[in-house]
């Protein structure tokens, strides 16, 4: 395995135009436990630590570079709440955003938030320059995204509204250091609510119907919240498998996307 370590974006945009099956290096904890446990051997890594501009985070941008150590203390509620639930303070220190965004598990904490609002994926080539990429059009499988492969992700691009009232929650097999068995977002901005959940599909999801139905009312009764919760548990696609069963995964949903609205509304 060749290693590189680009002291820049443009030293990492050329030295992947020059290999592009080169893999990139960010906090390296998605990474490297492929490469340690699953046997995994890129032909070359190309560490992107040194890259400056990868770690800029102010307001509609956030660098691919950002860790969860920083996002911790975001402004934007869910954003913190849900970097506060990965994995360990050293998992944190370490992992980025760019990195969740770049493995793409259905499980990324950080997926359901970019979901919720409809937020972009920049994303960089040296030969064709930068460009966007909606968030449903970049995740389009079990860990797979439509990134090509001379690409780099630069950053994820936020939209101009960004709802203050928003909540984020998972569960797992237990309380702390602990991969999503079910994760949820919920935001209530101008257009009303909007539902995005993580570890039910192939990839991050928007439960639409979920959305349609609470939005069709000014102030959702105890009722239409119960059937907004059995509407997200239908409209779930989770698989069962070593950490869940199918069945919990959809009743699970439906009880945090109600749980959230109700902490939106209060
Ligand atoms: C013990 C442990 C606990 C964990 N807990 C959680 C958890 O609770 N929630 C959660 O969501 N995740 C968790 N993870 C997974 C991981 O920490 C996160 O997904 C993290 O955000 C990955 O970021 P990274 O910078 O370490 O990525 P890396 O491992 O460096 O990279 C991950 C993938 O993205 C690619 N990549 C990285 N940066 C870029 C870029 N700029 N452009 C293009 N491709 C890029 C890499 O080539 C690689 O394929 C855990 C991992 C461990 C080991």
């Amino acid at each position: 395995m060749d290693f590189a370590i680009a002291s820049n974006l443009s030293d990492a945009l050329e030295t992947k135009a020059a290999t592009p099956a080169a893999q990139f290096l960010a906090g390296g904890t998605d990474l490297m436990v492929d490469v340690n446990l699953a046997h995994h051997r890129p032909e070359m890594i190309i560490s992107l630590r040194r890259v400056e501009a990868m770690r800029e985070h102010g307001p509609g941008r956030i660098g691919a570079g950002v860790t969860w150590a920083t996002l911790e203390r975001s402004p934007h509620r869910a954003l913190a709440q849900l970097a506060r639930t990965v994995g360990s303070p050293q998992i944190r220190a370490a992992g980025t955003i760019g990195g969740n965004v770049g493995t793409a598990s259905p499980a990324g904490d950080g997926l359901p938030w970019i979901a919720a609002l409809d937020a972009h994926i920049e994303v960089e080539s040296k030969a064709r320059g930068r460009r966007q990429v909606r968030w449903d059009e970049f995740f389009v499988g079990v860990k797979r995204t439509s990134i090509a492969e001379d690409e780099i992700i630069t950053a994820v691009v936020l939209p101009d509204e960004v709802p203050v009232a928003q909540e984020f929650a998972k569960v797992g097999l237990r309380s702390a250091m602990v991969i999503s068995t079910v994760s949820c977002v919920v935001m209530r901005g101008s257009d009303g609510f909007r539902v995005a959940l993580g570890s039910v599909a192939p990839t991050v999801m928007r439960a639409r119907q979920a959305e349609a139905l609470l939005n069709s009312s000014a102030l959702p009764s105890s009722s239409t919240l119960e059937e907004f919760a059995a509407t997200v548990s239908r409209e779930v696609t989770p698989i069962t498998d070593h950490r869940s069963t199918e069945a919990y995964r959809r009743h699970a949903a439906g009880v945090l996307a109600r749980r959230l609205v109700e902490r939106c509304l209060s």
